[in-house]
């Protein structure tokens, strides 16, 4: 495919001027964004690190003066200079978690007293996650501005076409978007619609059923299919048994989930359609990128600093897994500074593609998503495709399935079924979670006639409520 198969032609508001397109005033400041975008992706990781001590420092002074939270907790970093082992110094700050952000937003103090003039209007989002445990997240127009230009820049590497019709499965508000007319937009959203004019976006909602969402697709034969991986896996499984093919869909984006390989390989043989992923998180923004020519993830370090930590919080190397401590450059209403975001990935060696921006490798899945033994150590239980077709086979009835760990000795087991299963089959199935999770777990079965999303639309096969053992890291 050409570069010039998505023409990228910027609306003017200038009397006269037609082309090259002059755009409103935000429209302007998120070009100069994306002009910079375009060149930061190819520097050397050292001169990105360099920019980022920059950005980080002004981040720094500005918590520790307007936000009391970080008053005492940056009170010893002191500068972040070039001439000395800023990074070590860096470390040293606390990292912060979801019940720090919670007491602190309590107290009042997790927002700044002031923000600098052009940081705009603040606007504020709730995040809950599966976790139960909601943050609020207060955010500046400028970020909101920088998050655009990542929309874009997602846009670009992918080489969508701005004036094709993307579709979208992802409203989880009960009352919106709902089967059969969802919602109808002129635009793909502000991000792009600042400055180019786009095809239409058409929405749905996540609680639709998929043999609804399947006819809904096929009405509407979109470009882009933007979604969650495990929508588009039940969407693709039921379009690949009904020979269902929309004849436009070029792309599955997926988001908000993790995603397994199985959904690529599965959206391209029923779509003949490669899954483009985004690695996001509603408090920090975008994380990572999928690579324009790889199935990897760049990080958008020029939007947020990220750190991969080992189990004793030391960085870890290309190959090795770690959790994940994100810090977003930009926003100084509420700032996060080494936000432990809950996620586990696998760093990756730099890229062929010729960019600088660090490589994930692999997203693991959530923290919540992993198995705690009786005694302590924390594993994934890597419900692969294998596996999951070697429970089906000892268990055909089964339709639906979910993993509750909800003690250190008990799983619950989810299960909906097309008929009562028999005593032989739920023996047949301790015995596979035994040899799954290497353990002989109790088991407790639970019918349903649906296993629910989480309020924000998601679906996890495997979800621990064990916290993690206490005299871990402060
Ligand atoms: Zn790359």
């Amino acid at each position: 495919m050409s570069q010039f198969a998505s023409p990228f032609v910027v609306n003017s508001v200038i009397d006269g001027i037609a082309w090259p397109g002059i755009p409103a005033a935000s429209g302007q400041a998120l070009l100069t964004v994306l002009l910079q975008l375009e060149q930061t992706q190819w520097w050397t990781p050292a001169q990105i690190l360099d920019r980022q001590r920059q950005q980080l420092q002004q981040l720094l002074v500005h918590a520790r003066e307007h936000v009391p939270f970080y008053r005492e907790r940056l009170r010893d970093v002191g500068e972040l200079s070039e001439t000395d082992d800023w990074l070590a110094r860096w470390r040293q700050v606390a990292p912060l978690r979801r019940d720090d952000i919670q007491r602190a937003d309590a107290a009042e103090t997790m927002i700044a007293d002031f923000v600098p003039p052009g940081h705009g209007d603040l606007t504020e989002v709730y995040t809950s996650g599966s976790t139960g445990k909601p943050i609020r997240s207060v955010r500046t127009e400028l970020w909101e501005l920088i998050w655009s230009a990542f929309t874009i820049r997602d846009h670009l590497w992918h080489r969508r076409n701005f004036t094709g019709k993307l579709a979208s499965i992802r409203e989880s508000d009960k009352s919106k978007a709902l089967y059969p007319d969802g919602a109808v937009a002129s635009s793909w959203g502000y991000a792009s619609a600042t400055i180019v004019s786009t095809g239409p976006m058409v929405s749905l909602n996540v609680a639709s059923t998929v043999e609804q969402q399947a006819e809904w697709l096929q009405r509407h034969d979109p470009d882009y299919l933007l979604t969650h991986p495990t929508i588009a896996y039940r969407l693709a499984e039921h379009c690949h048994a009904h020979s269902i093919r929309p004849a436009r869909l070029q792309q599955v984006i997926t988001i908000a989930e993790n995603l397994r390989p199985e959904v690529r390989a599965l959206c391209l043989s029923t779509w003949n359609a490669p899954v483009i992923d985004i690695y996001s998180a509603r408090e920090a923004g975008y994380i990572a990128l999928q690579c324009p020519d790889h199935a990897h993830y760049h990080v958008q370090s020029e939007g947020v600093f990220i750190e991969v930590l080992d189990e004793n919080d030391k960085p870890c190397e290309p190959g090795q897994v770690g959790r994940v401590l994100v810090t977003p450059l930009h926003n100084l209403a509420m700032p996060l500074i080494r936000y432990d975001i809950g996620d586990h990935v696998e760093l990756g060696e730099p890229c062929a593609c010729g960019r600088g921006l660090p490589v994930i490798r692999k997203i693991i899945g959530r923290t919540q998503n992993m198995l705690t033994m009786p005694w302590g150590e924390r594993r994934w239980p890597l419900l692969s495709s294998d596996s999951i077709e070697a429970m089906l086979k000892v268990a055909p009835a089964v339709r639906q399935y979910q993993f509750v760990q909800t003690g250190l000795d008990l799983i619950e087991l989810r299960l909906v079924v097309a008929r009562p299963l028999s005593p032989d089959e739920e023996e047949a199935l301790l015995k596979w979670v035994h040899k799954k999770f290497a353990h002989e777990f109790q088991v407790a079965f639970v019918y349903l006639d649906a296993i629910p999303r989480t309020p924000a639309g998601k679906f996890e096969d495997f979800l621990s409520k064990v916290e993690p053992s206490v005299g871990g890291r402060g």
